[in-house]
C-alpha cells in the first residue's frame, strides 16, 4: 500500500505560525494600584465591600520564584532552589480587606 504523502511535521507547522511575542510570567499576576502600595497595611476603600478599611497584608513568593525554583531542580541544583525566595524582587505583598477578604492589590518590590 503506497504511503500517501506526508503532511508537514508538528515543528515545521510550529515554524510557519508568526512568532508571538512571549509574555513573562510577571504579566500574568494580578496587579492592583501597586503604585500606591507598599509592604505595609494601608487605609483604601475596599473595592468589593466599599468599607474603608485597613488592608492586612501577606508576603508571598511570586510565581516566578517558583518558576526560577522548579527551573534549578530540574538542573540539578537541588542546593539553591530555594534562593529564589531570599530574593526581595520576587516576592509580592498581598494586600486584602479584613470585611470581605477580598484581594485589594498586590505590592511587588522592584517596580
Ligand atoms: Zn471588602
Amino acid at each position: 500500500m503506497p504511503m500517501p504523502s506526508a503532511p508537514p511535521s508538528y515543528e515545521d507547522s510550529l515554524q510557519q505560525q508568526p512568532s508571538q511575542p512571549v509574555q513573562p510570567a510577571s504579566a500574568q499576576e494580578f496587579v492592583i494600584i501597586s503604585a500606591v502600595l507598599n509592604r505595609t497595611p494601608i487605609r483604601v476603600t475596599c473595592p468589593n465591600c466599599m468599607e474603608n478599611v485597613v488592608t492586612v497584608t501577606e508576603e508571598k513568593p511570586r510565581l516566578l520564584a517558583h518558576i526560577i525554583c522548579g527551573a534549578l531542580v530540574v538542573f540539578g541544583c537541588w542546593f539553591c532552589c530555594c534562593l529564589p525566595y531570599c530574593f526581595d524582587s520576587l516576592r509580592k505583598v498581598e494586600h486584602t480587606c479584613p470585611n470581605c477578604d477580598a484581594l485589594v492589590g498586590v505590592y511587588i518590590s522592584g517596580l
